[in-house]
Formats: C-alpha cells, sequence, structure tokens
C-alpha cells in the first residue's frame, strides 16, 4: 500500500462529485464572469472549487490549499443560492459561508493540495472538453492526483489518477481502475499532437508542421495530458506566459503523464517546478511527450529557434 493512497482515493472522490456539480449547473444554466486576467470563470467553477475546498477543510485541516478561484466578490446573494440549491440535489451537506469556504487556503503547510475546480472553462462553456483537477504534494514534490474529464472518448466520465513511483491509472463511467501507459510509436512522422483549442499560439503548429506530424488533436483542458498519458497521442505542446503558468493547471498532469511511462518539460528539457501557486520553467512553453521522442522533439526544437 502506498504511502499516500488515503490522499488519492480522496482526491478521486472529489472530482468525481466536483463534476457531479459541474454537470448540475451545465444542465441548469450557469452565469458566466471575466477575471481581472480576461479569463472566464462560471458560477460552476465556484461551486466546484467551494465543495473541494470544504471538504479539504474538513478531512485534512492542517493542510495548505492551493487553488484557482479567489474573487468571492463576484458571487452574489442569488448565486449562492443556486449554489447552495445544486449542493442540496446532490445530496453535499450545507454549508454555512459559501463565500469563505471559496477563499480558504489553510496554512502553510508541507502537504499542499491544488485544484483546478475547472480546467478549460471556455470548453466548459462552450459544450466542449473541460476537466477537474486535484493534485497533492509533500514538501512540493506532486505524490498524488486525480484528474477527471466527462465525456472523454465516448465515455461519460473518465477519472485519471497517478501516485509517484507507482503508476497512472484510468477508470471509465465509475467502473474499477486499470493501469495505463503511453504510445510505444517511434516515428515523429506518425505521431499525433494535442494542442489547445483556445489558448494555442501559431508557432506550435507551424513547429509541429516543420518536423512532419501530420495528426492533431485540438481540446481544451489538462485532458490533454491524459490523451499523451493513455497513449492517444503521443505529443502534447503547449505555450505558457508568465501570467498563466500556474501550478494547479500542469500539477496532476505532469504526474500523470511521467507515471504513465511519459516525459514531461519544458521546451529548454527542464523539469517543471511546483514551488507555491505559480509553477517555474524556463522556456516559451512545455512539452508531454511518450518519452521515447521526448530528446527528439526538443532538439528539433532548438535547431529550429
Ligand atoms: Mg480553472
Amino acid at each position: 500500500m502506498s504511502k499516500y493512497r488515503k490522499e488519492l482515493n480522496f482526491a478521486v472522490e472529489l472530482v468525481r462529485k466536483a463534476t457531479e456539480i459541474t454537470e448540475w449547473f451545465r444542465k441548469k444554466g450557469f452565469k458566466s464572469y471575466l477575471k481581472s486576467d480576461q479569463t472566464p470563470v462560471t458560477l460552476a467553477d465556484f461551486a466546484s472549487q467551494i465543495y473541494i475546498i470544504s471538504q479539504i477543510q474538513y478531512y485534512f485541516p492542517n493542510d495548505e490549499i492551493i487553488a484557482e478561484e479567489e474573487n468571492n466578490d463576484l458571487i452574489d446573494i442569488k448565486a449562492e443560492n443556486l449554489i447552495s440549491k445544486c449542493f442540496k440535489n446532490l445530496n453535499i451537506e450545507e454549508l454555512r459561508n459559501l463565500k469563505e469556504n471559496l477563499s480558504f487556503r489553510g496554512k502553510p503547510s508541507k502537504r499542499q493540495w491544488t485544484i483546478d475546480p475547472i480546467d478549460g472553462t471556455i470548453g466548459y462553456q462552450k459544450g466542449l472538453s473541460y476537466a477537474v483537477g486535484v493534485g497533492f504534494m509533500l514538501n512540493s514534490i506532486p505524490e498524488t492526483c486525480a484528474i477527471a474529464v466527462p465525456n472523454y472518448k465516448n465515455k461519460s466520465l473518465a477519472i485519471f489518477t497517478a501516485e509517484k513511483g507507482k503508476r497512472s491509472q484510468v477508470s471509465y463511467d465509475n467502473e474499477g481502475f486499470k493501469p495505463i501507459k503511453v504510445s510505444q510509436n517511434e516515428d515523429i512522422h506518425n505521431s499525433c499532437l494535442c494542442h489547445s483549442l483556445h489558448y494555442d499560439k501559431p508557432w506550435i503548429l507551424n513547429f509541429a508542421r516543420k518536423i512532419g506530424i501530420k495528426k492533431f488533436i485540438q481540446i481544451d483542458s489538462m485532458a490533454k495530458f491524459c490523451m499523451v498519458a493513455d497513449g492517444s497521442a503521443e505529443l502534447f505542446i503547449k505555450p505558457l506566459d508568465v501570467d498563466h503558468s500556474f501550478t494547479w493547471d500542469f500539477m496532476p498532469g505532469d504526474l500523470i503523464v511521467r507515471e504513465a511511462g511519459g516525459d514531461v518539460s519544458d521546451l529548454m528539457g527542464e523539469r517543471l517546478k511546483f514551488k507555491t501557486e505559480k509553477c517555474i520553467w524556463t522556456a516559451p512553453g512545455i512539452i508531454a511527450s511518450n518519452g521515447i521522442l521526448h530528446k527528439k522533439i526538443l532538439e528539433l526544437y532548438k535547431n529550429n529557434l
């Protein structure tokens, strides 16, 4: 039994229930807001994060939380009532202060949870792909995580997990977990590249085409990491800028790809570091791969600079 199996099982239940919340709002309708950095957020993002934080606060009261949403001023009385209604419908215990829960981060601790309550909010708004990601780190080292992806490859729900030094697994539609493995394809020309639907930069496709990649999957959210981890794609390249490189976006996907046998680094070959809410990297993008192709792609990238 691994050291953090309890945290792993807990993370699985968090992302599973959180997608019940996000899907509830998808059916009932959700209000959208624009954050100060001009990225969108919906009432479902808030509800999902409030639920996840309330559970961590209850079961692991001494742990620290690194979570995406912080502006609880956007939640008015009408929004609070709707979130309460959702929780009641889903048999979630009533919470006394929703807004306080959203911004609760705990005390500084070597035990840290990362929360992305909805990754790929634009995809969620449009009825496309999105994910809910929860990670657990000890002393800034990723230990375990869970990513839930509704509507993944004709399944209504896929939950991906990883444990450091163990393996990555997937469960479809609440069935048992099975190990996943990256693709063993060594041929760049026959490889498939995942890239972002709403946050892409032209250089990603230009570079990919130049090195001979012909197959592409364009979707939102950290589901792209899952596609590399389960062998659906060999590569995922993501442009990064300093203002938008958050630990909650990359920690779960980084662990899932690596424990499935793949590799993740920035485009200079440095591993991502997750010290605080911002993750540390040195290049204008990151790459997740099946491992076999990793070095070759980094070389090609440097030669094409
Ligand atoms: Mg998000």
